[in-house]
């Protein structure tokens, strides 16, 4: 059993029928959904294939929510960035970054310092 990140308190079941809406267009997805607060989250791979689909029909989700997980990597937290983002915002290795804490949200932004 699953427990929300969210509140902490529920627990995380699986549903069918989450609403993304994007630009005006609504797709259902598969996710999961807390039973305390309500939270979605969406599969991974459905959000990927609703992006893919809602950018053959010409919209781009902005701001795009994705959900990741942290892997552990020599005592630190690693965020690896979805291949979709790096492409478009060109990033690579070399590539500095700043990383601004607001209340409960990061900001990571790509070569905003030179
Ligand atoms: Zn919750």
């Amino acid at each position: 059993m699953k427990r929300c990140l969210i509140c902490g308190k529920g627990e995380l079941v699986k549903v069918e029928d989450i609403t993304l809406e994007i630009e005006g267009y609504i797709f259902i997805v598969k996710g999961e959904r807390c039973t305390e607060c309500n939270e979605e989250f969406p599969y991974e791979e459905e959000t990927q294939r609703t992006i893919a689909v809602a950018r053959k029909l010409g919209v781009w989700p902005e701001p795009l929510k994705l959900y990741r997980h942290l892997s552990k990597s020599g005592g630190g937290l690693v965020l690896r960035i979805p291949s979709d983002l790096e492409k478009q915002l060109k990033l690579n290795e070399n590539i500095e970054i700043a990383i601004t804490k607001m209340g409960n949200k990061i900001v990571i932004e790509p070569g905003s310092h030179k």
